[in-house]
């Protein structure tokens, strides 16, 4: 017996490569590829540093005011976090204390597991169909607790409310947590469902379409009783609430709509434009509702295409995992970073196209 036998045994999450260079182009872990809102930029610029001398609201209490008036719903009915990653390790010691498993789908966000084992929750994942479609009548099984991320990482898929409201309906005894991540690409929101069902957490961060990854802040909507379990949890677990300088930078991007939007809606016409593109190029991926793509080439695997955009420095993901080592997760860029990917794409494929056919002569015969 040794201290070595007491050591945690984990696979931990693996988050896409931060090259130590500066000349590169970063599509692999979903980030915004615009800057946060002038707004927040300004009140961080303009932040009073005398004040950090105190200890933030232990609740992000005017952070939490803003995001409920944007969001229509209660203060009661939002809680705020260090990123999604934080609010939803809180929801999974909050919520999921059954010795029912918690299930999810088989492909899906990977912290999922990592949170499970190092909680010890028991879990099951549920396979997904051969177009990475969740099927809802799949959670109406036993279990204690449901995670869904809509629109789903890293397959880009988003479905509606009716999907929402089936797994819903299936699991009135349960929590189900909705993970909204990618909800502002052109995903559909479960907020109008909360009024309706109080078994049901939503969650969203402020790393994605409000480009602010590095500030850390997530929030979590829910019914009030759900919201004091994750406030209970909070302040038993650690004491980390939003730092002062976070909650004023996440206030001004909330606030600030119309920034907001424009750069939605500029992420989303480039990944339109991407979507086309690769398809003309042979690529198959499902229509994206999110701010990247996951897709497919038949003639050339994604290992080969990784390696080889990667040796351009164009960094995206590739997932040595069962069912999807075929894919590539490509985040949408600005428009010059996606033409210099189209290219590098184009000439990849155009090299593969002429060994093809050198070794279709060399095989003597022509076509
Ligand atoms: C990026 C991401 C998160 C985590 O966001 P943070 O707020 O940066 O922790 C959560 N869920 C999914 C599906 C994501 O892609």
């Amino acid at each position: 017996m040794s201290w070595r036998d007491n050591l945690i045994k984990i696979e931990p999450y693996v988050a896409g490569e931060q090259p130590n260079k500066t000349d590169f182009i970063k599509l692999n872990a979903n980030e915004n590829p615009y800057p946060p809102s002038p707004k927040a930029q300004k009140a961080i610029r303009e932040f009073d540093s005398t004040t950090l001398k105190k200890y933030p609201s232990s609740t992000a209490k005017e952070l939490v005011k803003a995001i409920a008036r944007r969001e229509g719903i209660g203060v009661e009915n939002v809680f705020a976090g260090n990123g999604t990653d934080d609010v939803l390790s809180l929801c999974f010691r909050a919520f999921f204390n059954s010795k029912k498993p918690v299930i999810f789908p088989d492909i899906t966000y990977s912290f999922n597991t990592v949170w499970c084992d190092i909680l010890r929750i028991p879990y099951e994942t549920v396979p997904v169909d051969e177009e990475f479609n969740i099927n809802p009548a799949d959670y109406r099984r036993e279990n204690g607790g449901v995670v869904i991320a809509n629109p789903n990482a890293p397959t880009s898929i988003g479905r509606g409310l009716d999907f929402i409201r089936e797994i819903l309906e299936n699991n009135r005894d349960s929590v189900v947590i909705v993970d909204e991540a990618y909800v502002d690409f052109g995903g559909t929101t479960a907020i109008p469902l909360l009024s309706e069902y109080d078994n049901l957490c939503i969650t969203r961060t402020f790393s994605k379409s409000r480009s602010m990854a590095g500030m850390r802040l997530g929030y979590a909507m829910a019914c009030a009783e759900l919201i004091s379990a994750l406030m209970a949890t909070k302040d038993s677990m650690n004491s980390y609430p939003v730092d002062s300088i976070a909650q004023a930078a996440g206030i001004a991007s909330i606030e600030d709509d119309e920034y907001f939007r424009e750069t939605l809606k500029k992420v989303i016409s480039t990944r339109d434009r991407l979507t086309k593109e690769l398809r003309m190029m042979g690529f198959r991926l499902p229509d994206s509702q999110t701010n990247f793509v996951f897709a497919t080439h038949p003639d050339i695997s994604a290992r080969e295409i990784f390696d080889h955009l990667k040796s351009k420095d164009i960094y995206v993901r590739w997932f040595n995992k069962p069912r999807i080592s075929d894919y590539l997760r490509i985040t949408v860029g600005t428009d010059e970073e996606t033409d210099r990917l189209i290219w590098e794409l184009k000439d990849l494929l155009l090299e593969v196209g002429w060994e093809k056919k050198e070794r279709a002569l060399n095989a003597g015969w022509t076509e």
